[in-house]
């Protein structure tokens, strides 16, 4: 396929994900044709697009080189999944979770697209060799895995089906790249993948402790925010490592690494979120943060104000 053919992308299903993947797609310039199968979907999100475009151009966070107008012409609606489909070198399915769903809806755009149109989907939890099991070639088919919100939050983690052609990931890796997303490949499927395999052990470990009676819902909180997480922005645990004793990595593990192995083996078992137990721990977590809608959405507004802000930092690093 020459470049002059992999100007336009799909995008199949125009929820959240949807709507975010057709900004950031259209941010690097590629023709983004959007749709979904309740009629009147696609064209819903253009306008809720357009508004988040002219919001972003006035915060002066709009990514990429064109205007809000030069953006939003990039983009087109659509209720026919062929038309959708016309002339797109590579398909973002982000349809709802659900495993069948997306077997079938890969199902309908294999017939519907030639044999090299790349295959991705958005998937958070399902490995990709379920996803495609239905799909007749799978060399061209991976996860591109965003994180919310992918405008602001840029990694893609990149998951091969066992069939996927090595220069599938590569395209697909200089295309997240193109539009100012950061891609990670990951060189075999595994459940969770890997941000939420990590994100899974932070978890187990702030549950455990507070289940444990070690420390509170508030105070295990500050430990990632006012912790560990200034650096995480910017470094990730390995050269964190590495830049923490005098010699570099190696150097670390001669001085503490002994000591990482028995915390290790003082982890207790998996926790049960669903006892008795974890009630008084969504109990602590509610006192702090009512869980109604509007003290959610009040904080979910201060998250995505604060990520733009962190994304600015970032940017100008
Ligand atoms: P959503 O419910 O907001 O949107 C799903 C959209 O898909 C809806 O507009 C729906 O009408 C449309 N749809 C459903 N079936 C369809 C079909 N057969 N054909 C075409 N369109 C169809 O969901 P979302 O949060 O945008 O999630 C989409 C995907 O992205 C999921 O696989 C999810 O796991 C993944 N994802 C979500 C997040 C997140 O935080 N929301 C993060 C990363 C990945």
């Amino acid at each position: 396929m020459s470049s002059s053919d992999m100007k336009t992308i799909t995008v199949v299903g125009s929820g959240l994900i949807g709507r975010s993947w057709a900004m950031v797609f259209a941010s690097g310039g590629y023709n983004v044709k959007i749709y979904d199968n309740q009629p009147g979907q696609a064209a819903k999100a253009i306008t809720e697009i357009r508004k988040q475009l002219e919001e972003l151009e006035e915060a002066h966070m709009l990514r990429g080189d064109l205007n809000a107008t030069q953006q939003l012409a990039l983009l087109s609606s659509y209720d026919d999944l062929a038309r959708a489909l016309e002339g797109a070198f590579f398909v973002q399915e982000c349809v709802f979770e659900q495993l069948e769903v997306k077997q079938s809806v890969f199902q309908d755009i294999e017939r519907l697209v030639g044999k090299d149109v790349i295959l991705s989907s958005s998937t958070s939890c399902l490995v990709p060799s379920n996803v495609f099991a239905k799909v007749q070639n799978r060399s061209r088919c991976l996860v591109s895995h965003p994180v919310n919100p992918p405008y602001y939050v840029k990694l893609v983690e990149l998951v091969p089906h066992p069939e996927t052609a090595a220069n599938v990931m590569d395209t697909t890796h200089a295309v997240m790249t193109k539009v100012g997303q950061a891609p990670v490949c990951l060189k075999r499927e595994i459940d969770g993948f890997a941000l939420n395999r990590v994100q899974a052990a932070i978890i187990a470990e702030s549950w455990r402790l507070v289940q444990d009676g070690v420390i509170s819902v508030k105070d295990i909180d500050l430990v990632m925010s006012e912790g560990l997480g200034m650096r995480y922005a910017f470094i990730g645990p390995m050269e964190t490592m590495h830049l923490n004793a005098p010699e570099g990595l190696e150097d670390y593990m001669k001085r503490y690494g002994q000591g990482i192995t028995r915390v290790l083996t003082s982890f207790g078992p998996v926790p049960d979120f669903f006892s008795e137990g974890a009630k008084s721990i969504i109990n602590e977590m509610c006192e702090l943060i009512p869980s109604d809608q509007q003290h959610l959405s009040a904080r979910i507004e201060r998250r995505d104000q604060l990520l733009m802000g962190l994304a600015k930092l970032k940017k100008d690093h």
